[in-house]
């Protein structure tokens, strides 16, 4: 930690700011500006109590960290990329992964038919939300246990790895029996207990960036993850809230280069809850993709205008389909397979 003192500081004002550094467990080491006194304390922020509080005492003007909160998912910690398997298909290595499905389970017919469709498309993860975080209680809240059974289906008929959300920590053994990668969603992302009960059930853990986390904050969500000796952790963006009506969120393309620089997870983009509109999906993909993402997670519907969630955003099969055919080159271009 650095310890900035405020201009004419009383020598026992600053004898008691060193005293209380020492106190804590480090050990000062005084710099002499014109101005300023800057005192560097030294020892492991990890393992001793946090020097933060200094920044109320009346004779300080400032105290910034040196080390990152973040350790586990920073680079530092692991300079690699890491990959992840799920049921045998790597997240974060060289082949870029496609994860797509309805927004919600809705039927054994609409989710049969889309599972075939997005397979044949070359989607390789099935998405499916069974439980449902709706704004309104009256709107559709999912099918529950029923909607789990039928992605565990649509599984066996297509053999796609299912990624599905979990709402709420009472639920977290039952969706982790059905779901390879288990969500948790923008208004959940950082609902502590109920990451460490994800991370608990050994499942991979997507997790989406809140509607207005700051970056920090996102990563010191995934610490919870890595925290809780589950080190299959990939983030999600899928826009945050901004001033704009254009689009039903600002998709942060930055977050992928800046995720890459920060941290080893691979990083997945949703352009669909992104945008909120079938018509931008294409494009956000592309960027995405040469932005060096490691996967998509994007809504498809058979019938969008029907559909019991977020229609307006959900691509149809055959808008899917051609999706597909144009993002080859950008994904070849992109080093990725
Ligand atoms: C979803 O994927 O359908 C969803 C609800 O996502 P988010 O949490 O990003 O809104
Ligand atoms: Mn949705």
């Amino acid at each position: 930690m650095i310890i900035v003192l405020k201009p004419k500081v009383a020598k026992k004002d600053e004898a008691a700011v060193l005293k209380e550094i020492k106190r804590l467990g480090y050990r000062p080491h005084i710099m002499r500006g014109v101005a300023h006194t800057v005192i560097g304390a030294i020892g492991d922020e990890r393992t001793h109590r946090t020097l933060e509080v200094l920044a109320s005492w009346p004779q300080v003007e400032s105290v910034m960290p040196v080390q990152k909160r973040h350790k586990l998912v920073s680079r530092e910690a692991h300079p690699t990329d890491s990959t992840i398997n799920v049921a045998g298909l790597l997240i974060g290595g060289k082949k870029f992964q496609v994860m797509a499905g309805p927004c919600s389970v809705e039927s054994e017919k609409q989710l049969l038919i889309t599972a075939h469709a997005v397979k044949r498309a070359g989607a390789t993860l099935l998405r499916g939300g069974a439980f449902k975080p709706r704004t309104s209680p009256y709107e559709f809240q999912g099918l529950g246990q029923k909607g789990l059974k039928l992605l565990a289906k649509a599984r066996k008929e297509t053999g796609l790895p299912i990624i599905t959300e979990l709402l709420s920590e009472q639920h977290a053994g039952l969706v982790a029996e059905y779901a390879d990668i288990l969500q948790i969603g923008t208004r959940n992302a950082q609902n502590f207990q109920l990451l460490i009960a994800a991370a608990k059930t050994g499942r991979p853990v997507l997790l989406k960036r809140g509607l207005s986390m700051k970056i920090e904050e996102w990563l010191l969500a995934g610490e919870y993850i890595l925290a809780n000796e589950n080190p299959n952790l990939m983030f999600c963006e899928r826009g945050v809230r901004t001033f704009e009506t254009y689009t039903r969120n600002t998709l942060d393309l930055s977050t992928i280069p800046i995720i890459k620089k920060e941290s080893h997870c691979p990083i997945v983009i949703d352009p669909s809850q992104g945008a909120g509109r079938a018509d931008l999906v294409v494009a956000m993909c592309k960027g995405a993709v040469a932005m060096g993402a490691d996967a998509l997670l994007i809504e498809v519907h058979p019938n969008p205008a029907e559909a019991w969630s977020d229609g307006a955003q959900q691509m149809t099969l055959e808008g899917f389909a051609r999706l597909m055919d144009e993002l080859k080159p950008f994904i070849g271009a992109a080093g990725r397979e």
